[in-house]
């Protein structure tokens, strides 16, 4: 398991974590990092949805007021 699948664009069918392919349905962008996950990599906290720990805790504990400043593609 890597995060080397960086720079494939829009929304694919292959999850960005675990590399499964999935349906579309199964997938969602993470607000956090923009990968792409599907529902078995899934860290949920609340009632959204991150790639993972690490982004589900920051998001959570962190201020993001803006989202829009994460300029990686
Ligand atoms: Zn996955
Ligand atoms: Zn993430």
């Amino acid at each position: 398991m890597t995060l080397e699948n960086e720079g494939d664009g829009a929304l694919g069918e292959v999850c960005g974590r675990c590399e499964r392919i999935c349906e579309p349905g199964e997938l969602e962008k993470c607000p956090v990092c923009r990968h792409i996950f599907c529902l078995y990599c899934v860290y949920r906290v609340g009632s959204r949805n991150y790639c993972s720990r690490a982004c589900g805790d920051s998001f959570f504990f962190g201020d993001a007021d803006d989202d829009e400043d994460l300029p990686e593609d």
